[in-house]
């Protein structure tokens, strides 16, 4: 088929809830993806955060194939041969003790929102829970996420929400205090904000905010569906911060590109929380996507990424100034590691749009915001190929 036909195909049967952009993927092979007509494209998305290891990885590709052969699904009745070890690598990198495996990041976020909830039920027997959330947080697109997701334009047609929901100020710790009473449960906040602009969280915030909630017993749920999986130099973002969260939510990287999302605990809140009967999932945690998770981890952890974005961000971080002192309408840069955004005043959507007619494939987040997301195994000359693009971009600008 050729490309018009793909897309006809598609814009035929799907609902229409995507603006697509006009290329159709065929395949990838390390930092670059191909299109139908054999077009390539250096990538500084990675599928939203996803491919961290790129495309084509022989040793991931095996890992899968050995498990497809074995065993795909058997639901969570019983134990299967992968669960435990997946299971123990994601105890190990974030910190937390237990771990309930989901399909997204929404059902991970979803997931953390009935812990918080039954931790508190437990507590006193009162329902009528509250959470905190931020202004311009993104936590995915189901009803319980968007109830904690503070932008307008996701929630205004779905009305009403789950209930019991109060937006603080992003690095705003007097904004939370004032909104915290005897039935706030949980204060859930992106380590660094991703979809709003990415944020980071600043230090001090940060460890308020884990004072505060240690201090009234209220569990503090960091979402690293973004930002966690090696993306900003660490394994998890809020291990720059030397602080220990009582929930984590972790998605998008986990799996390599196979679907799979996480929602991990402190032992403390496994104990007061939820109990057989309280959850489940039919896919949650299959062999397949535990296959992935297990091999994701142990390759972050064989070729050192967290370390490889370290040491490589401050040239990243030397690009993004170079546009920035050249031009007038890129007034800054703000990000972590290999999450970076370039700060326009010229319409984003149309920079994205050129970047991909020019080979270069980014994202961007909000309306004055590219964002930057490439693979972990990206290095210097891949920032040399790529800016080289962007720049030629902006100079038609
Ligand atoms: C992508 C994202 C989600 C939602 O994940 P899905 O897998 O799309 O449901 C939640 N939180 C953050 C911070 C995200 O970036």
């Amino acid at each position: 088929m050729e490309k018009h036909e793909y897309m006809a195909q598609c814009e035929d049967h799907l609902f229409h809830v995507y603006n697509r952009f006009p290329v159709v993927f065929d395949h990838g092979k390390d930092m670059c993806l191909y299109d139908t007509d054999g077009k390539e494209y250096l990538d500084f998305a990675s599928g939203i955060g996803v491919n961290a290891f790129g495309y084509g990885n022989k040793e991931f590709q095996f890992a899968l194939e050995n498990q497809i052969r074995k065993l795909l699904h058997t639901s969570n009745l019983y134990y299967h041969t992968s669960l435990g070890e997946a299971a123990a690598d994601v105890c190990r990198v974030t910190g937390m003790d237990r771990v309930f495996f989901t399909n997204s990041g929404a059902e991970a976020i979803e997931g953390a929102i009935k812990t918080a909830k039954k931790y508190a039920f437990l507590q006193d027997g009162k329902n009528g829970q509250e959470i905190i959330a931020f202004e311009h947080s993104f936590h995915g697109r189901t009803v319980g996420a968007l109830s904690v997701t503070g932008t307008d334009h996701y929630r205004a047609p779905f009305y009403p929400l789950m209930g019991g929901v109060r937006f603080a100020k992003f690095n705003d710790f007097a904004s939370v205090e004032a909104l915290v009473n005897d039935h706030t449960c949980a204060i859930l906040m992106e380590t660094i904000q991703g979809e709003g602009g990415i944020y980071p969280a600043e230090e001090e915030f940060l460890k308020a905010l884990r004072e505060l909630c240690t201090e009234k017993d209220i569990l503090l749920i960091l979402d690293e569906i973004q930002c966690g999986m090696g993306r900003t130099g660490q394994m998890y973002a809020y291990q720059h911060y030397n602080i220990r969260p009582d929930i984590v939510t972790t998605a998008k990287a986990l799996g390599g590109g196979v679907p799979v999302g996480a929602f991990a605990v402190t032992e403390k809140v496994a104990k007061t929380s939820l109990v057989p009967g309280d959850h489940g999932t039919t896919y949650g945690g299959n062999p397949l996507v535990c296959a992935a998770v297990h091999k994701s981890i142990d390759m972050m952890e064989e070729l050192e990424l967290p370390k490889h974005v370290r040491k490589t961000t401050p040239y990243l971080e030397k690009k993004l100034q170079e546009l920035t002192d050249k031009y007038d309408f890129v007034t800054g840069h703000r990000g972590m590691g290999y999450m970076q955004g370039l700060i326009l005043t010229i319409p984003v959507a149309d920079v994205v749009k050129n970047c991909l007619k020019a080979g270069l494939v980014v994202l961007s987040a909000g309306s004055d915001v590219l964002r930057l997301l490439p693979p972990l195994i990206a290095d210097e000359e891949d920032f040399d190929r790529g800016f080289e693009i962007l720049d030629s971009v902006l100079s038609e600008f």
